[in-house]
């Protein structure tokens, strides 16, 4: 039956049928360009405020998609989360980076995100310790960025995980922190070594400022500052544009940060041009 009125249940959406069919000639598309390796990871620096230094790059996969260019991982990590292919796609994310890290002049960090889906479904200890092995790649090298989300499921299980792979020497940040639920108890139940503050309280803090140079968003980032401290987390904020916004989060305490401003996501030539290269003017 058609929506007869407003305030009706509508049975049927044309709308909705298209978004499926969509989903599904995406996941079809995926499986395919899977296969054909049609997948490149991208690498964004981070850098450390107190002496301007390269720290390392966080790992962001790009689809090339045949028909629609560059599709991104928005438009599709959550699609593949559902049905478990994240699984496959990030073991492969997690390999490529730890290759690339390791043509690297420098002894950096190269930080992975993890879905909550390889966390639950797969054994990502297992996954870690063979790409450590297979990449050569030293543990301490590696860190892991997951989310709130992945906290939620099996806690002990979770904490077990983290702890293992922390034993190994693998770092753990907590991705998007201040986006998700029961912020205070999971952090400190879980075991992390880094809080990545989410972009969101960087844009506030950096948007609403008083007359008298104060902001709730900014006393907000000092109040996280303060519980990373006390929790002895190191701290990084993520997508800053600008040079005052870094500035910014210089003054409040963050000891490292990443985003546009230091360098977009570049490819794994340019990320190793860009160690050799370093430390070079920040363009005004
Ligand atoms: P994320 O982990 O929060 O990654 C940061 C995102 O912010 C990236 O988007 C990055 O390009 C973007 N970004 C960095 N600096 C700035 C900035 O200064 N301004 C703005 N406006 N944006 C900035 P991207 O690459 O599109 O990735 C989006 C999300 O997709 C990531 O968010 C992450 O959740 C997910 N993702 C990307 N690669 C992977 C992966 O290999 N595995 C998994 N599970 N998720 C991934
Ligand atoms: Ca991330
Ligand atoms: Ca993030
Ligand atoms: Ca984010």
């Amino acid at each position: 039956a058609k929506a007869s009125g407003k305030n009706r249940l509508c049975f049927y959406d044309p709308k909705l049928d298209e978004y499926a069919m969509l989903r599904l000639a995406l996941l079809n598309d995926f499986r395919k360009s899977f296969a054909n390796h049609d997948f490149v990871v991208l690498y964004q620096p981070q850098i450390r405020f107190s002496d301007n230094a390269l720290i390392g790059f966080e790992a962001l996969v790009r689809w090339h998609h045949p028909e629609r260019g560059i599709v991104s991982p928005i438009e599709f990590i959550h699609l593949i989360e559902e049905n478990g292919m994240i699984i496959p796609l990030g073991k492969w994310v997690l390999n490529q980076a730890c290759k690339d890290a390791m043509t690297w002049s420098a002894p950096l960090q190269i930080a992975v995100n993890v879905s909550p889906v390889q966390i639950e479904r797969s054994n990502m200890l297992l996954t870690v310790a063979s790409t450590l092995e297979n990449t050569e790649l030293p543990a301490s090298r590696l860190e892991l960025e997951l989310t709130e989300s992945s906290l939620m499921c099996d806690g002990d299980n979770t904490i077990n995980l983290l702890n293992e792979l922390r034993q190994q020497g693998v770092k753990i940040a907590l991705d998007d922190f201040g986006t998700g639920y029961s912020s205070l108890s999971y952090l400190q139940r879980f075991p992390f070594d880094k809080l990545k503050v989410d972009r969101s309280f960087v844009i506030a803090a950096s948007n609403h400022t008083n007359s008298d140079g104060k902001s709730d968003a900014k006393s907000i980032l000092s109040a996280i500052l303060q519980l990373a401290q006390v929790l002895n987390l190191e701290t990084i904020a993520e997508g800053v544009e600008t040079q005052e916004v870094g500035t910014l989060l210089h003054e409040l305490g963050f000891e490292n940060a990443q985003g546009y401003f230091y360098g977009r996501p570049m490819t794994a030539d340019q990320a190793k041009q860009l160690i050799i290269d370093w430390p070079h003017n920040i363009e005004q």
